[in-house]
């Protein structure tokens, strides 16, 4: 049977690169959105039913734009994972402004402009999920996170809020919120001293964390249960991770 589209939004690289490879590997039209669109066309894929586009999350008309496209070869999306996200930790009194409002924008607008582009036909249908991948820093405070962490708490907010409200609708909406993983994720930080903290935390832990292909998997078998079951929420994390 024909599978229903996906659409991945930050596919480029760690967990959203992984969840590509595993619904791929399930042969389901993909659509992968990310800024750096050469290293999705460089992932191990099938890309016979896939779409590449670029898209900056935090600009909704291309957002839509690139869903509308996908719509027309694939069929309506089914499931959003709203995985974009970037973390420049720091403390707010040294911490540049426009950190605070490139977090602000991609972790929380970039989440709203997904599910603006998705829910109301989701809602008319009857049907359709929408995965928000926040973090473990969206459920607890760490030191030098406060900005992150606002955006991931409020990931939780907003989708808890949006999930009550659409529940009659049939549409689910569920977080996903990670531990510590290996990914691209710290590369983007401008204050060593915050990554140094960070890896010396990870190394207290033992230097394992949590392998992505773990969150893909979890995601994939949210998504598959029967519509008429939704897991709300998913803390997931390695056994060593103390926080
Ligand atoms: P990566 O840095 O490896 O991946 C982040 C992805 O987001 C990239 O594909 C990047 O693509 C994309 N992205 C960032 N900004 C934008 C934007 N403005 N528009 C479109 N895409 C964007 O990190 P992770 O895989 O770790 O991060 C994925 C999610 O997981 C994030 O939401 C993160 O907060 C969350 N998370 C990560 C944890 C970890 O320890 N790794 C723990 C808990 C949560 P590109 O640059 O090509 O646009």
């Amino acid at each position: 049977m024909k599978k229903p589209l996906i659409v991945i939004t930050g596919a480029s690289s760690g967990f959203g690169a992984e969840m590509a490879k595993l619904f791929n590997a399930d042969n389901y039209p993909l659509l992968l959105l990310g800024r750096r669109v050469d290293k999705i066309k460089a992932l191990p894929l099938n890309f016979d039913n896939v779409l590449v586009k670029s898209v900056d999350v935090t600009d909704l008309e291309s957002f839509q734009a690139a869903v509308l496209e996908a719509e027309e070869r694939f069929g309506k999306v089914d499931l959003l994972v709203n995985n974009a996200g970037v973390m420049l930790l720091g403390n707010v009194w040294k911490q540049d402004p426009s950190e605070w409002q490139t977090m602000l924008d991609t972790n929380v607008m970039g989440v709203l402009n997904g599910m603006k582009t998705v829910i109301n036909s989701m809602m008319d249908r009857k049907g359709g999920t929408i995965i928000n991948i926040s973090s473990i820093a969206g459920r607890k405070t760490f030191g030098n996170h406060a900005v992150y962490a606002a955006s991931k708490f409020g990931v939780h907010a907003l989708s808890e809020t949006v999930r009550e409200e659409v529940s009659g609708h049939n549409v689910r909406v569920m977080v996903m919120a990670p531990g510590a993983a290996e990914t691209e994720l710290l590369t983007h930080i401008t204050d060593q001293d915050a990554v140094d903290t960070y890896e010396n935390w990870k190394t207290s832990m033992g230097g394992t964390t949590l392998d992505p292909i773990y969150v893909a998997k979890t995601v994939k078998y949210m998504y598959e249960l029967p519509q008429e079951v939704s897991i709300r929420e998913v803390l997931i994390a390695a056994t060593s991770q103390d926080a």
